[in-house]
This record gives structure tokens, C-alpha cells and sequence, in this order.
């Protein structure tokens, strides 16, 4: 089910797009925020600040965990990332530029792992129309089913 991920990354992205979208969005362009959405960009979905952190660091672009905590609270706000499940006090991420497709989840409270699931488009996108035609504006989708993965199912019920 994770597979579906991988069709989100972008790679190699130019730097001057990047920034562009920075400023498109008027965040204030540091050294730093273009590191974090530049790998944010090729992680698509989904990832939490310690996995971004750790990605950075291998790519020699390391930022302290506190700064990557404030980049995505930032990044949350301007709608550049959004929130697609949270476990405990963990959060899990996912870009929404183009190519991420809005798409629902399955957290396991088991092992904590989360499965990216196939696009809600049918459903979702014609209840989405109806209600910007009653004149609401629609932000975002976020579907997250909870529940446990067959492996931890498998566990409990050999417990
Ligand atoms: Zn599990
Ligand atoms: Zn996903």
C-alpha cells in the first residue's frame, strides 16, 4: 500500500522554484526553510520531523530538530504541509504541492505505522463541489482510519 508514496516525490527540484514557492506563500526565505522544503518536496507522503531531520542530515543539510519543528508549524500554517495523522504526540506530515494527491490513511495503533491508501476522488471530490456550491471553501481533506495492521492483528490474536 505504501507504494502509492513513491509517485509523490519530486527530485531534483531547482533551487529558484523552490524559493518561489517560499515567497509565493510569504514566508521569509532563509538557508535553512529552502533545505527543509526542498527534501519536504522529495519526501511527499508522509513523514514526521524526526524522519525529516534525519533526512537532512544525511543529505549534509542538517538543521537542529528545533528549527525543523518551527519550520513545519510554519510551513502548517501557510499550507505548504499538512497534517495527515497523529499518534501519540507525533505528527505525521505530507506535502500538498502538486502531485500529492489528496488521499486517505490507515493508522495502526499496533506498530504505529501508517499505510497511504488509493485517492478518495469519487466520493470525496463530488461532496467537495456541493458544498463550495452552497458557497463553503474547502481547505483540506484529511481521512485517517485507525485501527490494527494485519500483522498486529495476527499478533494480538496469538496473544
Ligand atoms: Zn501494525
Ligand atoms: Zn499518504
Amino acid at each position: 500500500m505504501q507504494i502509492l508514496c513513491k509517485l509523490y516525490k519530486i527530485k531534483d527540484m531547482e533551487d529558484g522554484e523552490v524559493l518561489r514557492i517560499l515567497e509565493e506563500k510569504g514566508l521569509p526565505v532563509t538557508r535553512q526553510r529552502l533545505a527543509i522544503l526542498k527534501k519536504i518536496l522529495e519526501m511527499g507522503c508522509h513523514f514526521t520531523a524526526r524522519d525529516l531531520h534525519i533526512a537532512l542530515d544525511e543529505s549534509a543539510k542538517a538543521v537542529d530538530l528545533a528549527t525543523v519543528y518551527r519550520t513545519l508549524k510554519a510551513f502548517e500554517e501557510a499550507g505548504l504541509v499538512t497534517c495527515v495523522a497523529e499518534m501519540g504526540n507525533c505528527r505525521y506530515y505530507s506535502g500538498t504541492h502538486a502531485g500529492v494527491i489528496p488521499h486517505a490513511h490507515f493508522c495502526c495503533k499496533g506498530c504505529g505505522r501508517l499505510f497511504c491508501l488509493p485517492p478518495l476522488e469519487v466520493t470525496a471530490s463530488r461532496e467537495i463541489r456541493s458544498l463550495e456550491k452552497m458557497g463553503f471553501e474547502v481547505h483540506q481533506l484529511v481521512v485517517t482510519i485507525e485501527g490494527l495492521c494485519a500483522q498486529c492483528r495476527r499478533r494480538e490474536e496469538g496473544k
